[in-house]
């Protein structure tokens, strides 16, 4: 499907049903599959045949899915999980191990801050937290000898920094890394960061892929670009003989497939968090109109954020769609089709006033997410954020009077409607 329009791809990539099989794909709901002999399991074990023997390791379901995003992000293989921060832990811990290092960008999702700053550490893996806007020279001043990636959001949620995609791979192929980028909240539909330079790309499908609300969900996906043989000493996981699987080296056996191969026979044997089947196809419906949904979010918060701006009881308003937005430049070359429908903002008076004003929205509902059908708000700083101490959301890039909006695919003159009965209240 390498060859369609990402349209195409959303609809159609994953499943070909073959004659008399079901158009739709089904839900493989099996722990198991069968065999016929004791030494056709065996090769499964062995890594020697390829099948499916235990859906904690893979399902048809999962996999097919799988394959769409591959498809979609233009990358060589796929795996879901069962949750973006799964894919995320999973995507550093199938190459970092105690006593390495990593570099993250500071502008990203709170539990993803939680999870390099606090947990990976307990495991002694330590990270180095860096501006996203920092220069090539600042971000060289990060590595160290045993550092072994560039973590990074392609837009930063809820910062919504726009990744300059270019200049943090360059950084991290320098030293010899991969740049593994979140790109939960444009999507593959609006950036498609390894055309960029990233190696990896990452997803909570939980948020637009979905769109519904439905299903906590992620996803991981590798270019097959970066070499790590050339780099044989920094990623022995990869580069020498896995004593799991009798002796197995991941890049001599599976070259572009290693580093997925490694995810799945490893770490997802060994940890575990699977998506469910039945929440892989529900994920798939949700990709099959990822691309209308896209172009509404976006085309329904230009509409928004040009409202808030033109607004004066609004102190700030950040969205990479207005022209006088920091990130509007980065956001063209990168996110040419528009960034996501997520956009945030200050009112006059402070914290109190934004806190309150949400207090007073009727159609726009205070939930803990953000990215689907519906349009919904939420205070970082008094929830997803809650744990940080002021100078770490600085940091984070969320002010305290930020207001996280997420808008849906409702019609924008109802959303805007809403936000002014509440602008009139506070
Ligand atoms: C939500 C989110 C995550 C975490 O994903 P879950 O599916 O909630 O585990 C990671 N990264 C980004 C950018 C997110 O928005």
């Amino acid at each position: 499907m390498s060859n369609y329009q990402i349209e195409t791809k959303c609809v159609q990539s994953g499943w070909h049903p073959k004659k008399g099989e079901p158009r739709i794909l089904p839900i493989y709901q099996s722990t198991t599959f069968k065999y016929d002999t004791s030494d056709q399991m065996g090769r499964l074990f062995d890594l020697e045949d390829n099948g499916y023997f235990y859906t904690r390791l893979q399902n048809p379901t999962n996999d097919t899915v799988a394959q769409k995003i591959c498809d979609m992000e233009g990358g060589v293989a796929a795996m879901l999980t069962s949750s973006g921060q799964a894919a995320n832990y999973y995507a550093v811990f199938n190459i970092c191990e105690a006593g390495d290092h990593m570099i993250c960008s500071s502008a990203v999702y709170g539990g993803t801050f939680n999870l390099f700053q606090a947990t990976v550490k307990k495991q002694g893996i330590s990270c180095t937290f860096v501006d996203p806007d920092a220069s090539l020279e600042e971000l060289a001043a990060a590595f160290q000898p045993n550092t072994k990636l560039l973590f990074a959001e392609t837009l930063a949620n809820p910062a919504l920094v726009v990744l300059d995609i270019e200049k943090f791979a360059e950084a991290a192929h320098s030293h010899g890394v991969p740049l593994i980028v979140d790109n939960t909240f444009p999507t593959p539909v609006n950036c498609r960061p390894i055309a960029w330079g990233a190696d990896i790309v990452t997803h909570s499908t939980t948020k637009y892929m979905d769109g519904h609300a439905m299903c906590v969900g992620g996803c991981i996906v590798d270019s097959g670009n970066f070499d790590w043989d050339q780099h044989k000493d920094k990623f022995p996981g990869l580069t020498s003989p896995d004593p799991t699987y009798h002796g197995i080296i991941y890049t001599e056996k599976f070259g572009k497939g290693a580093y997925i191969t490694k995810a799945t026979a490893q770490v997802m044997r060994d940890l575990g968090s699977i998506q469910s089947p039945q929440n892989a196809f529900l994920l798939n419906v949700g990709l099959e109109t990822l691309h209308l949904r896209m172009a509404r979010h976006c085309e329904n918060a230009q509409k928004v954020a040009e409202y808030l701006d033109a607004h004066e009881k609004v102190a700030w308003v950040n969205y990479a769609g207005l022209a006088h937005n920091k990130y509007h430049a980065l956001a063209e070359k990168y996110m040419p089709h528009g960034t996501c429908g997520v956009i945030s903002f200050g009112l006059k008076g402070g914290r109190d006033v934004s806190v309150g004003f949400m207090d007073k929205l009727n159609l726009i509902a205070i939930v803990t997410h953000v990215a689907d059908a519906r349009t919904c708000v939420l205070h970082p700083a008094s929830h997803t954020h809650r744990q940080m101490t002021d100078e770490q959301l600085k940091e984070a890039g969320v002010a305290p009077d930020l207001i996280r909006l997420s808008i849906g695919i409702e019609h924008a003159d109802d959303i805007i409607a809403d936000l002014e009965q509440a602008m009139e209240a506070v």
